[in-house]
């Protein structure tokens, strides 16, 4: 496979440390707030990125980590903690917040239909790890201690920027707008390997440590997590472009000075879902999740073949026409896969024939809407019903749109007219109910729910009938 490696600056062959093994690591969501859809086309393209890997034979082990302490306001060392800001914001402990979210996330990273890592550790459950690192990076001379905190020496490494998407004399300024100057450091980009003192003492979690009563920093957990359950040698690091710098350079800083040798062979970032005002972001204040999509009557696949529509190296932009249109063409997808006839014998030749066309899209730097274009290649394909449904249901262990799922579940939708009619009734009579209320609200969502599952209502003189779209 011919992936892009952001240390290398280019496309290359990925290979693996093992062979036929790939270890995996995702930097995981900061469990403060709900996931918004720019946070999870990362999660998208990593799940379609480790399905491509397990399909061309690969045994993947990947593994995730939850941040629920550590990660501060700002992605340099300042600000307050997120997760403490969350617990203020609703009321409740900060582990309330970390277990609220993080199931949160999962449900909705399921809805997407993303596989469950194979090891997921919250950031919390590793202290003594954090520990240990760091009392090594101290020991050999990569960190300091000053003001109470320990520092990574960032001016100990030879090389310190390694991706190409930042440039030195940019990030020499190291201090983004809004956000102080911690004194304590000798260099600009040091980071906090250890905090005993900051700026705000309320801090939820503390733990003892040799340096004092205190929380880890961010950037420490993902090295110690992929090294505990991964091993010296990573092959795959994957995250949000955004992640590059400072959590990733820093996780390269600390990682390899600890183990004196290279740790993660390739980089794999995704970039930015943005909206018409830029980035999507939660400090921004608004944002949309999986929740938000559904409420409007979108099932959250249709997101997912928005994603895959384009490529993971491009920003991608964001707007409700978009999603419509990916909307309109899922269901078309689904229409004609439903309407496929269970008739022939699979055709070996033709099946080696678009696995190979697949396969080269994939291999092409996860080109995933060259792989739909696979899909649709199959869909016109001169064979019989046997074989094309043999190649989407391969397909669809990559692409993991619920293809045959969702076609079968619309052949017994129309199967069952008299039972669905009974319930359509019964939603247009709450609907009728909801507007001699005047609750407008209400009959609005039921003509959104029944249009979101290809019912269209007709408002007549004499009362509201329905068709199906
Ligand atoms: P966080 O929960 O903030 O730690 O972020 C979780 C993941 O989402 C990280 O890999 C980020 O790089 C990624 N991310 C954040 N914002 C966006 C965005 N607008 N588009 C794509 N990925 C994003
Ligand atoms: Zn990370």
């Amino acid at each position: 496979m011919q992936l892009y490696n952001s240390l290398s600056h280019k496309k290359e062959e990925f290979k693996t440390h093992e062979p036929g093994k790939v270890s995996m690591y995702t930097c995981g969501p900061t469990v403060y707030h709900f996931a918004h859809i720019g946070n999870l086309r990362s999660y998208i393209m990593e799940d379609v990125l480790e399905k491509a890997l397990r399909w061309e034979g690969y045994e993947v082990k990947r593994v995730m980590n939850i941040t629920d302490v550590g990660h501060l306001s700002s992605d340099a060392d300042t600000g307050e903690d997120k997760m403490v800001k969350g617990a203020q914001r609703e009321h409740k402990t900060v582990m309330e917040i970390a277990q609220f979210y993080t199931d949160a996330f999962f449900a909705d990273y399921g809805k997407l239909n993303c596989r469950y890592p194979d090891v997921v550790q919250p950031a919390t459950g590793m202290i003594p790890e954090y520990i240990q690192v760091i009392t090594r990076l101290l020991d050999t001379g990569y960190a300091y201690l000053a003001g109470g905190n320990v520092y990574f020496d960032t001016s100990k490494l030879e090389k310190y920027y390694v991706f190409n998407d930042h440039d030195a004399e940019d990030l020499a300024t190291g201090v983004r707008e809004g956000v102080e100057e911690d004194v304590n450091k000798r260099n600009k980009n040091d980071f906090v390997l250890w905090f005993t003192k900051s700026k705000f003492e309320d801090q939820a979690l503390k733990w003892d440590s040799p340096w004092g009563v205190g929380y880890p920093g961010w950037h420490i957990e993902c090295s110690c997590i992929s090294m505990k359950f991964l091993g010296e040698y990573l092959d795959l690091h994957c995250g949000g472009i955004d992640n590059a710098f400072p959590h990733h350079t820093n996780e390269i800083a600390q990682s390899e000075s600890c183990l004196g040798h290279p740790w993660c062979s390739h980089w794999f970032h995704v970039h930015h879902l943005n909206t018409a005002g830029g980035k999507m972001s939660k400090s921004k204040g608004e944002f949309l999740t999986v929740s938000l999509l559904e409420e409007k009557g979108y099932d959250p696949l249709c997101y997912r073949l928005f994603c895959l529509q384009s490529h993971y190296r491009k920003a991608l932009t964001f707007s409700w026409e978009n999603l419509d249109n990916a909307k309109a063409t899922y269901e078309k997808l689904i229409a004609r896969v439903a309407a496929l006839e269970e008739e022939g014998q699979v055709e070996e030749p033709v099946l080696t024939q678009y696995k190979a066309q697949f396969r080269e899209a994939l291999d092409n730097d996860l080109n995933t809407s060259l792989a739909v274009t696979a899909l649709y290649d199959v869909l016109k394909a001169e064979t019989n019903g046997a074989t094309k449904r043999a190649l989407i249901a391969s397909f669809d262990e990559v692409l993991g749109l619920g293809l045959l799922e969702h076609a079968a579940a619309m052949k017994e939708r129309e199967a069952a007219p008299a039972e669905r009619a009974e319930e359509i009734e019964a939603l247009i009579a709450q609907r009728t109910a909801a507007k001699a209320a005047k609750n407008w609200a209400e009959a609005d969502r039921i003509r959104d729910e029944l249009k979101a599952q290809g019912i269209e209502l007709i408002d007549t003189k004499e009362g509201t009938t329905w068709k199906r779209v």
